[in-house]
């Protein structure tokens, strides 16, 4: 059998090594040193905001954002349950509650409608989360709480898997009050680990430094005036980092046309549905995700996927939905089993091999083998 085709490698290419040697040689391999900054820089120039605070993760950045806007213990935050699960352990981290809601039956991303229908005199925030590269509606999210005369209600962005994507021109990272990034291994820009909160307002940009910094006074050392955290990103993760940033295009086109291959290829198999990409929005997907409808079952969907790895097809399936987990069954989703459309999509959904890296024959392999698989019945 030919070697296995992973489901995302990263794709270094550029400078990558040479920065890494970089930082190494200089001793500057904590949180303190020049790549940082640049890494900070640069990332701000494609999200075209004014403040990056770098992070040791994307699970620690969203921590870190909600807790630098005080939202805490009987707080409510809306989240879609389609997503990553770190979207909304976050949450938890904070003391608030997580309010799980639905996902659009076409995007696959937040459904407004329904998120806006969760909305209590609790609510402090809206996690919309750009599934798979596809970007939330977080226009019709905000003039539906201005509808709603709940402008107070932070808007947020979880973009940790849509690097590059745009809305009528405006790049993911600008398009909420504040968005997290991950640069996990497999995200589309790594650092191995790390992750970024990017927003245009800098004072919550000078709380997030503060507190991600062991919350210590700039002007006195060692003195803590309240809590703070760990969370700082590496300069030998921002050393990589930079290096990626500054070949983020070649990743981006990449992406896209690996996603184009596959689209030629299925879009027209019957009972086969990629996410419709919202009006407007130029999407660079993360991960290649479809959704069969000859797939009944998650345990139909999981048979499936273990013909395909036979094969050497390495294969994902969607997030399980969060509201399904025994420590969120206690959130109030109006019991569990209330998100049918959510369930429905995500038994579903599979993701094909996605690394920018991928080579046409790759690819065809993957649409091949999928194919075949799919005829095994
Ligand atoms: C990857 C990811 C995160 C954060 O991941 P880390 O591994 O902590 O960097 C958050 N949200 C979503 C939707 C993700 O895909």
């Amino acid at each position: 059998m030919s070697s296995r085709i992973p489901v995302c490698a990263p794709f270094f290419t550029g400078q990558e090594r040479a920065y890494l040697i970089e930082a190494v040689d200089s001793g500057w391999i904590s949180s303190a040193g020049e790549f940082i900054s640049k890494f900070e820089r640069a990332f701000g120039a494609l999200c075209r905001t004014r403040h990056v605070e770098s992070c040791a993760n994307g699970t620690v950045a969203l921590h870190l954002l909600l807790h630098a806007w005080g939202i805490g213990p009987g707080d409510e935050v809306i989240v879609p349950s389609e997503t990553f699960v770190a979207s909304a352990n976050a949450v938890v981290y904070t003391g608030a509650t997580p309010v799980f809601c639905e996902v659009d039956e076409k995007s696959w991303v937040i459904d407004v409608a329904d998120a806006l229908s969760r909305v209590t005199p609790k609510t402090k925030a809206i996690i919309g989360v750009d599934l798979f590269g596809v970007v939330a509606d977080y226009d019709g999210l905000r003039a539906g709480l201005k509808r709603l005369g709940r402008e107070d209600i932070k808007l947020v962005e979880d973009a940790a898997e849509a690097a590059g994507s745009t809305v009528e021109g405006r790049p993911t990272g600008s398009l909420a009050d504040a968005a997290i990034f991950s640069f996990f291994g497999n995200k589309t820009i790594t650092t191995g680990e790390g992750g970024a909160v990017t927003t245009d307002d800098v004072e919550l940009g000078a709380r997030m430094k503060f507190l991600k910094n062991h919350g210590m006074d700039s002007k006195r050392r060692y003195y803590h005036p309240e809590l703070g955290f760990n969370y700082r990103m590496t300069n030998l993760q921002a050393a990589v980092g930079l290096a990626q940033v500054e070949h983020a295009s070649e990743l981006f086109t990449r992406k896209q046309r690996v996603h184009a291959r596959y689209r030629a290829a299925l879009s027209s198999v019957p009972g086969l549905h990629f996410a419709a990409n919202p009006a407007g929005q130029n999407v660079v997907p993360w991960l290649h995700a479809l959704v069969d409808d000859r797939l009944e079952s998650e345990q139909a969907r999981d048979a499936f996927l273990a013909r395909m790895l036979e094969q050497g097809v390495e294969t994902r399936p969607f997030f399980v939905p969060l509201h399904t987990f025994p420590y969120f069954a206690s959130t109030p989703v109006h019991g569990v089993g209330a998100l049918p459309r959510t369930e429905a999509l995500a038994a579903r959904g599979i993701c094909l091999p996605s690394g920018a890296g991928l080579t046409d024959a790759e690819i065809d392999r993957s649409i091949e083998v999928f194919l075949a698989c799919r005829d095994v019945r």
